[in-house]
């Protein structure tokens, strides 16, 4: 067995092992990362970039539609082809594969392409080949959770719906995240009839509930199947078809039955005993604040330590981990407050800071300022949809707590509101900042009267 040494090993080429690996190589360290699946990891090959792009095909559908509104005249009905978007997609990602390779090979990162599995904790088996380093990197990421009732392997995963061959026509999808509304979203907007179903009593967990309770309203007006306290019990497939039994003792036929009901942390096969590194029940790599397993050289980040899941989140700690190890810069710490999310539905959803649940059961006496409006577009257009923005206010210090929107352009509004908030933005400062007009941004400057006071 041969022996390469590094001063780095990252394994995992995904949004935290990559730029930890380019900013280690920035300030010197001789550096390797594995990869055993393609480079960009999660987010780049199937998860964020895939999903917004299949996202925006499924809102041409709309737009088609509330185009006659505005005056145009679409003579043959439009048609969408499943193939197109899969190609296009499928070239786009690999444009990107290319980019990474690129930026690693010009930062002088090696890419080992291969599963890594710890033989000890100071070294690595990959293709053979044994791989030492001063310190290591685990950012291996998650991998979708899979129904544990009978037949419930039959059902596929996000993972498998971006390569999906023929285009569906009935969907029943599990589950109540992001990931399963998103996929409501996508595939109804491509013509496929939807279903989905959520074991609780309301989907969205963790988002303000009048936001979740705006959602759900949204989606059912637009003819998608919304089916809470519901869960599958068993799975059948027959040809190409799928009965998805439920709790509720229906029966659901389907050619494409998609399970999306969490992740795990992707440390199966990792060789993580024989490295000294110690999980939590779920698979979770253990870390502390400064992302240092059980065993102090080998550090864990991104969806793999499972705490916020997000892309920019491993990135963040990628880049702080680097430059603490290999950048003398031991005072850099990711900040983690007020983290904004989006969820590409349709109305999209946005959020940063606390729900007014969560504020409340923080302590805090709160103001509510609400707005629910029709908006502009839609007067025209001529559809039934709502706009719903939402402030919570400290009533004590005037801060706003949390933000959160239901409508057209919300992720797109809310990365900028992330800023204010971090900056601990008082309600008097948004209340004298001018409104853009016509906007439905504005509508958070000008909310004048508290619902609750
Ligand atoms: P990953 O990006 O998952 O990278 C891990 C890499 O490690 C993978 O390439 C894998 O092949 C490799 N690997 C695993 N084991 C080994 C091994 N033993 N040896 C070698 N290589 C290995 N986040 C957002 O911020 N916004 C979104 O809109 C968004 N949408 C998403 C949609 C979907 C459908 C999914 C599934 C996720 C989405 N996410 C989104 C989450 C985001 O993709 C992840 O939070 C992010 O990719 C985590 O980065 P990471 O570095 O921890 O791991």
């Amino acid at each position: 067995m041969t022996t390469k040494h590094f001063d780095y090993f990252v394994i995992g080429a995904g949004s935290g092992g990559v730029r930890s690996a380019r900013i280690a190589a920035s300030h010197g360290a001789k550096v390797g990362v594995a990869e055993s699946g393609a480079l960009g990891g999660t987010c780049v090959n199937l998860g964020c970039v895939p999903k917004k792009l299949m996202a925006y095909a499924a809102d041409y559908h709309a737009h088609f539609e509330d185009s006659h509104g505005f005056g145009w005249d679409i003579a043959q009905a439009p048609t969408f082809k499943w193939e197109t978007l899969i190609q296009n997609k499928n070239t786009e990602i690999s444009r990107l594969n290319t980019i990474y390779k690129k930026l690693l090979d010009g930062s002088n990162v090696e890419i080992i392409n291969g599963f890594a599995r710890f033989i000890s904790p100071d070294a690595v088996e990959i293709n053979g080949e044994r791989i030492t380093a001063d310190k290591f990197l685990i950012a291996v990421g998650g991998t979708p959770r899979i129904p544990s009732v009978k037949g419930g392997d039959l059902m596929i995963t996000s993972d498998d719906i971006f390569h999906w061959k023929n285009p569906p026509r009935r969907a029943v999808i599990l589950g109540g995240g992001y990931i399963a509304v998103e996929f409501a979203h996508i595939l109804h907007g491509l013509g496929v009839h939807v279903t989905l179903l959520y074991r609780g009593e309301l989907f969205m967990r963790g988002f303000d509930r009048d936001i979740r309770e705006g959602l759900a309203e949204e989606m059912r007006k637009q003819g998608i199947d919304l089916r809470f306290n519901c869960d599958v019990k068993q799975v059948e497939k027959n040809g190409d078809r799928y009965s998805i039994h439920t709790t509720t003792e229906d029966i659901i036929e389907c050619d494409l039955p998609l399970a999306a009901i969490g992740r795990d942390p992707k440390t199966s096969g990792l060789g993580l005993e024989a490295a000294g590194v110690e999980c939590a029940t779920n698979d979770q790599i253990i870390n502390n604040a400064h992302y240092q397993t059980s065993t102090p050289h080998i550090y864990a980040l991104g969806d793999v330590a499972n705490q916020h899941n997000l892309t920019p989140v491993a990135i963040q700690e990628g880049h702080v981990l680097a430059d603490r190890l290999f950048g003398g810069l031991s005072d850099r710490e990711v900040n983690y407050q007020n983290i904004a999310t989006a969820v590409f539905s349709a109305p999209p959803l946005s959020t940063v800071g606390l729900t007014e649940d969560q504020a409340r059961a923080r302590g805090y006496e709160i103001d509510i300022y609400k707005s629910g409006f029709k908006p502009m577009k839609h007067t025209l257009s001529g559809r039934n949809e709502r706009t719903l923005m939402k402030l919570i206010v400290d009533r004590d210090t005037d801060k706003v707590l949390g933000i959160h929107m239901m409508g057209l352009d919300a992720p797109e509004i809310m990365q900028g509101f992330a800023i204010a908030l971090n900056c601990g933005a008082t309600k008097t400062d948004f209340d004298r900042t001018m409104a853009m007009h016509p906007t439905s941004a504005e509508e958070f400057v000008t909310m004048r009267t508290p619902e609750t006071s």
